[in-house]
């Protein structure tokens, strides 16, 4: 390991194994959708998907148009959906010519792949995005039945089934998630109703996954819990999920310190008696967010060090005091297991009142990774 620089160590077998309990909850029946939007969560985009490949997972879903291109020009044959859609006749020719599946969610964008099928001499199965409660993207409930009678007049496309989110499948009250799945059975069944076959539907994501077996349909579409974070800090996970990222620094300098002596920006922070401070390599401009000053911990020599002061761009401070024959050079865990014990996404996500999703995307894409077994 080049111990110059701050490293994000992805775990592999974590991931393959994470993948293996998605598979367990849906059974051999549900397809997979592996999201890797915003380069797989932070953990690498290209590497994430070919380790996906691997698994057998059924299709793959970024946000953007260039994520899927990407895809396609790393090898990838595998089916990609483009979860946030098309936005120009460009994107439509590329998306006909590479077999990309972008979501649809207004008629203009249909329209235009419509045209660009006839043109080329194609045809295209489309995947709709019908909103049954998210209040983002999609077909209100209200305006179906009208864009579908457009669609059938599109000869050169195909239903190839609906998309839909949900909201709130993290949440212990289960009584909006029911309504949504609720709404979808119905515009499924609406469609049939007029004829589309609508064979992939798909509403689950890693929430509704663990928590709602109604929601699988035909396709189910995991992100956060392929990575081992949970859809909320305090979601109680029905399987066991293993973290994938890593992410370690340095200890640059060590020293004692007496009574009331200001620590860091803003003197947030005052020692409390004789102290051993630990500056350390890593701010947020490395990921890590800002929100941890004075409420983190970091992991050196196995034992977690509080993290004091405000957290500096590319420094941060820990107390140590409790940490014996402690030296610049040393470890220090941000994210990961050392000598048994371990910080998780949510551990951080819970001190910064975020989400894991957003500590993995700011951690994961700012540091050298790299990939272990
Ligand atoms: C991000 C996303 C997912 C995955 O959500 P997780 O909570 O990470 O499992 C699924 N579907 C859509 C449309 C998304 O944008």
């Amino acid at each position: 390991m080049d111990h110059s620089r701050n490293s994000v160590v992805i775990d592999q077998a974590a991931l393959a194994h994470n993948f293996n309990q998605v598979r367990s909850l849906v059974g051999p029946q549900v397809k997979i959708m592996g999201v890797v939007k915003t380069d797989a969560y932070g953990h690498g985009l290209v590497s994430v998907s070919k380790a996906l490949a691997r698994m057998a997972v059924d299709c793959l879903g970024v946000a953007h148009f260039h994520e899927a291109v990407q895809l396609r020009e790393s090898g990838l044959a595998l089916p990609v959906f483009i979860l946030s859609g098309i936005r120009s006749r460009e994107e439509a020719r590329a998306v006909i010519e590479h077999r990309l599946s972008p979501v649809f969610f207004d008629l203009p964008t249909v329209e235009i792949i419509a045209e660009e099928c006839v043109r080329l001499g194609k045809r295209a199965s489309i995947h709709v995005k019908v909103d049954t409660g998210m209040g983002r993207l999609g077909i209100l409930q209200k305006d179906l039945v009208p864009f579908l009678r457009k669609v059938i007049s599109f000869k050169s496309l195909d239903l190839g089934g609906f998309i839909s989110h949900l909201s709130s499948a993290d949440d212990p009250d289960r009584c909006f998630t029911n309504s949504q799945i609720e709404n979808f059975a119905d515009a499924i069944e609406t469609a049939r109703a007029m004829g589309f076959d609508l064979p992939l539907n798909s509403l689950a994501n890693s929430a509704g996954v663990m928590s709602y077996p109604e929601s699988h349909f035909e396709m189910v579409r995991p992100g956060i819990m392929l990575y081992g974070g949970l859809p909320s800090p305090d979601f109680r996970s029905p399987v066991s999920l293993r973290p994938v990222m890593s992410f370690k620094a340095a200890v640059l300098q060590v020293r004692n310190m007496s009574e009331g002596i200001p620590v860091g920006y803003g003197r947030t922070y005052y020692t409390k008696g004789d102290q051993k401070i630990a500056v350390i390599s890593a701010g947020y401009g490395d990921g890590l967010p800002r929100r941890i000053s004075n409420r983190g911990q970091v992991l050196i020599r196995g034992r977690k060090a509080g993290i004091v002061g405000r957290v500096c761009m590319n420094l941060i401070m820990a107390d140590v005091s409790a940490i014996n024959g402690l030296e610049p050079g040393d470890e220090a865990v941000f994210l990961g297991c050392q000598a048994g014990s371990c910080i998780t996404g949510d551990d951080v996500a819970r001190w910064a009142e975020t989400i894991s999703y957003e500590v993995f995307c700011s951690i994961g894409q700012r540091s050298k990774r790299s990939y272990g077994l």
